[in-house]
């Protein structure tokens, strides 16, 4: 259990701050950074919504603006996880010898509670949340930072110094962490993503890596022992390892083990994988990466057992939004990969009629063959990677699988709709981004949803 007191946090650097990029986590910051009474300059290449306001509260917002002509009025840069290495402003500023400084690193200094920070390519925002729900459910104070809800930096303010913060933290925040070092750091999983931003596969992983690199005897490294790219891998820092796997795994070490169907800590069984709430393979594997976190920062026991089965999950991941005629309707916008696609599609034994496509993030699709043509019986394919998706599908066509060119979502959601016979589930994971059509995924899942309430 980590009980030991807490770390005393490196200071802030010395501004004037530069916060490049002033959408959610970035205005988050800047916010807080004036707040504490630092000067601090803004800008945005575009005119984000979250910049209005900041104005008021004495920042200088420069929308429209790369920034570059600002660096000689500022000490340190503050990159939000959405600006990539390659601005204009951020190699400017390393050119000349500015301290670029990441979002998470500032919020983190900023921050002195416990920290249980969370990433992987796929389940960050369930696990966070499901460790905040657990820690509820125990009575203890937390606090949670991620993509659903709050920034972080936006807790420095409001939160108790005797909560727990437990905070999502995805490879653009840690590849620009400095000396971030949670007393418990969680490695979900691994799968190809992001190519459009990181340059190799190897970059992704080391950026993720990152989450242990400072750790030090007293904190915690929870991770995936079935993981392959963690395999043989020194996970670096010199936290006190808490593997947890799967039967399959076979791992005697393993702190959270999935064992015939139950999940046990040690020889404790904690909940029965068909006891969870939440569907999937993929939700009992997320399951025992929060029950050990949790058990790891000393939650009881039975309150782990407690919170793990009365998880409401988050919507978007595999929500459940109707049954029309005895088929589910099932949003699972969230699946912007096709590693959580493929486990979306896992999900269900079978007669699933999948919505696949939105925008390119480079890759391809292959790893979607098994999975749609072991589940599906059909394939709605939509925006620009329909047609990237039809080529790359062709082997589960063979296999039996129909694959349908749909007009849009709306067109996709009907056609499956009325092909569907009772017991067959329509699914949206689209393996894609949605920036092709949409704001961001949570709006393409809200589109679903209004299309399946009209059909109702
Ligand atoms: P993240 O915050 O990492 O994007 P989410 O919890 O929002 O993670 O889930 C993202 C997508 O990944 C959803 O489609 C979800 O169903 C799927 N998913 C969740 N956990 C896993 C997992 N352990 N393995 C594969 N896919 C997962």
């Amino acid at each position: 259990m980590s009980t030991s007191p807490l770390k005393p946090r490196p200071p802030l650097p010395e501004g004037p701050f530069l916060v490049v990029g002033l959408a959610r986590s970035g205005s988050a910051v800047a916010r807080s950074l004036a707040e504490r009474g630092e000067e601090v300059v803004g800008c945005d290449a575009g005119r984000p919504e979250e910049a209005e306001g900041l104005g008021g509260i004495g920042v200088e917002v420069n929308l429209d603006a790369d920034g570059v002509h600002l660096l000689e009025r500022v000490r340190c840069v503050v990159k939000s996880p959405g600006v990539p290495n390659e601005a204009p402003v951020v190699e400017a500023a390393r050119a000349r010898g500015t301290p670029v400084i990441g979002e998470l690193e500032v919020a983190w200094r900023m921050l002195p509670n416990r920290f249980i920070a969370v990433t992987g390519t796929n389940g960050k925002t369930t696990v966070t949340e499901l460790i905040g729900h657990v820690h509820r459910r125990a009575g203890m104070p937390v606090a949670v930072a991620g993509n659903v809800g709050t920034p972080l930096a936006s807790l420095a303010s409001k939160t108790e110094p005797d909560a727990t913060v437990v905070c999502e933290c995805s490879s653009f925040q840690l590849e620009d962490a400095d000396a971030f070092a949670p007393e418990c750091a969680v490695f979900l999983n691994f799968a190809p993503d992001h190519l459009d931003r990181h340059p190799t596969l190897d970059d992704y992983l080391d950026a993720k890596l990152r989450i242990f690199a400072n750790q030090g005897n007293d904190d915690v490294a929870v991770y995936n022992a079935d993981e392959p790219a963690l395999r043989g891998r020194d996970l670096g820092g010199c936290a006190r390892p808490v593997p947890f796997c799967s039967e399959h795994g076979g791992d005697p070490d393993c702190a959270v083990s999935l064992e015939q169907g139950v999940i046990f800590w040690g020889e404790r069984a904690l909940i029965e994988a068909s006891e969870l709430p939440l569907l999937g393979a993929h939700n009992a594997v997320n399951a025992m990466a929060a029950a050990a976190a949790s058990l790891a920062m000393g939650v009881r026991a039975e309150a782990v057992g407690e919170g793990l089965a009365s998880f409401a999950g988050v919507p978007h991941r595999l929500e459940r939004v109707a049954e029309i005629d005895g088929t589910p309707f099932v949003d699972d916008s969230k699946a912007t990969n096709v590693a959580a696609a493929a486990a979306a599609l896992r999900s269900f034994d079978g007669g699933v009629r999948a919505i696949l496509g939105g925008s390119l993030k480079g890759g391809t699709f292959e790893g979607l063959v098994e999975p749609v043509a072991e589940r599906c019986v059909a394939c709605y394919l939509i925006g620009e990677a329909a047609e990237r998706l039809g080529r790359d599908l062709e082997p589960a066509r063979e296999a039996g699988v129909e694959l349908h060119r749909a007009g849009g979502m709306e067109d996709a959601v009907r056609s499956a709709a009325a092909a569907a016979r009772p017991g067959e589930v329509v699914l949206l994971a689209p393996a894609c981004a949605s920036f092709d059509a949409y704001r961001d995924f949570e709006a393409r899942g809200e589109h679903f949803r209004s299309i399946v309430e009209s059909l109702q």
